[in-house]
């Protein structure tokens, strides 16, 4: 579970971090609109924390570029404003809560908890492609050609969870390692990234499977189905 955190008023986006560091829960700061919709729309983030008064991008139209582009990540309004009025612009702008500051913290982890599980709930189904099977509950990984399955690592289930979701799309080194590893990524060299998917390749052998993660010349990964493997 990753969550950014969009607040432009650095003690209060550490306080925040920091109360998810104690609940498990990984984390990003932004500290501008910019920069916290660019991390946004990397759509990395299993929820976002997002205050409304911002330099550059004010929440509200981060909010409405994400839901634009189709970025369902659940969003808590995060702001000093708490009228009925802005809690309904909000709402309507695709916000799928609101905490007026300052918060209670027990109070936000609560929030934090019923939207992740929201979110559990409609995707508690397992990713498939081609003739393989990801259980999204357990990371197990099923090959329907053969009937061997294997377990993956965290950061393996990630990557294949990624690709997956993208299928048709090439992944760039650069964003694998923002979604393994979020913002502890940017210090990370490339061949971080080839290892991991040298490790999913293979599992992905070891099972039997026909589904290869090929290689694009400088740029990045694609998933493919090969038939003669
Ligand atoms: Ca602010």
């Amino acid at each position: 579970m990753r969550i950014l955190i969009v607040e432009d008023e650095y003690p209060l986006a550490d306080a925040i971090q920091e109360i998810l560091k104690r609940n498990n829960y990984t984390s990003d700061i932004e500290t501008d609109g910019e920069n916290g919709l660019n991390a946004a729309l990397t759509n990395i983030y299993d929820l976002i924390i997002l205050d409304l008064m911002l330099p550059k991008i004010d929440g509200l139209n981060i909010l409405k570029e994400l839901r634009t582009n189709n970025i369902t990540t659940p969003v808590i309004i995060l702001t000093a404003k708490s009228t009925t009025e802005d809690i309904i612009t909000g709402l309507d702008s695709g916000a799928d809560d609101y905490l007026a500051k300052p918060f209670n913290t027990n109070e936000l982890l609560a929030r934090i908890r019923a939207l992740t599980r929201r979110k559990d709930k409609i995707i508690v189904y397992n990713l498939a492609y081609a003739d393989i099977e990801l259980n999204k509950n357990n990371r197990n990984l099923l090959c329907h050609t053969t009937g061997k399955s294997i377990k993956l690592g965290e950061k393996e289930f990630l990557l294949l969870e990624y690709l997956i979701s993208n299928q048709k799309l090439v992944i760039t080194k650069e964003q694998i390692l923002d979604k393994l590893w979020g913002n502890e990524g940017l210090n990370l060299e490339y061949n971080n990234a080839e290892v991991y998917v040298s490790f999913l390749r293979k599992k992905i052998n070891f099972i039997g499977s026909h589904v290869k993660i090929k290689a694009v010349r400088n740029s990045g990964y694609i998933l493919e189905v090969d038939h003669d493997k």
